[in-house]
């Protein structure tokens, strides 16, 4: 029988390495939800369309090509035939993606691609909803925190090696902005899931993090 994960909590608390880390470990498909709500506002960008246009964020999106396929243990997905990476991470669409999410229509496309992915095999499955929304009835929820300021400096480590330029303050203020946009938006807010189990990574290794959530689904 197939089991799907999910790992839910606020940008940089550490569910991109934890859901990567568990996957590996058990064998399971991993996937970053979050990757297509900024796949398609880097979409939008790339089309110059307004994103706060959500009648034509809904267009462009409903005229694109969407494919998704599995590689390296990974689900990923293809964008009128390109499959954008780096793309994803740069300022301007991280600056953007939380408002493309807000919109409901973009909302129950990525909620209907993430369920379809089930048929390719067990999954661990990070975003912000996946445990509310996505997969309720999952027995396998998790939702990780961390110190707002931990959260920050994580973020900005990653942006340093990762060649980008920038200040922690400003990190730290783009980190509360979308945590913000994220917990009190009307349609599926940033919250813990009934049954989730509440893991704060703060002090914690990242290996005590992966095996905490190994060893509570082998249970
Ligand atoms: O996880 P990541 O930082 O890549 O997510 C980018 C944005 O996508 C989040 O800030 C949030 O607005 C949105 N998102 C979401 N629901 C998810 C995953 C991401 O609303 N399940």
């Amino acid at each position: 029988m197939n089991k799907t994960i999910a790992i839910d909590g606020p940008s940089a608390s550490g569910k991109s390495s934890v859901s990567k880390g568990v996957a590996a470990a058990l064998g399971f498909i991993y996937v970053d939800s979050g990757a297509l709500y900024r796949g398609i506002t880097w979409q939008a960008l790339r089309k110059g369309v307004d994103v706060h246009d959500a009648a034509a964020v809904i267009a462009c999106m409903e005229n694109t090509d969407w494919d998704f396929f599995v590689q390296d243990g990974a689900a990923t997905f293809s964008v009128d035939g390109n499959v954008p990476v780096q793309e994803l991470r740069k300022k301007d669409v991280r600056e953007n993606v939380s408002f493309v999410a807000v919109i409901p229509e973009v909302r129950t496309f990525v909620v209907d691609s993430l369920r379809a992915l089930e048929h390719f095999g067990s999954l661990v499955m990070e975003g912000r909803d996946i445990g509310t929304k996505v997969f309720p009835d999952s027995p396998y929820k998790f939702y990780l925190d961390a110190d707002p300021e931990e959260r920050a400096m994580r973020r900005y480590r990653e942006l340093v090696a990762a060649g980008e330029n920038e200040k922690a303050e400003e990190v730290m203020e783009s980190l509360k902005k979308r945590d913000k946009i994220d917990s009190t938006r009307k349609t599926d807010p940033l919250t813990v899931a009934p049954g989730a189990q509440v893991i704060d990574s703060t002090s914690m290794t990242l290996d005590d993090v992966i095996q905490t959530v190994v060893d509570a689904v082998k249970e």
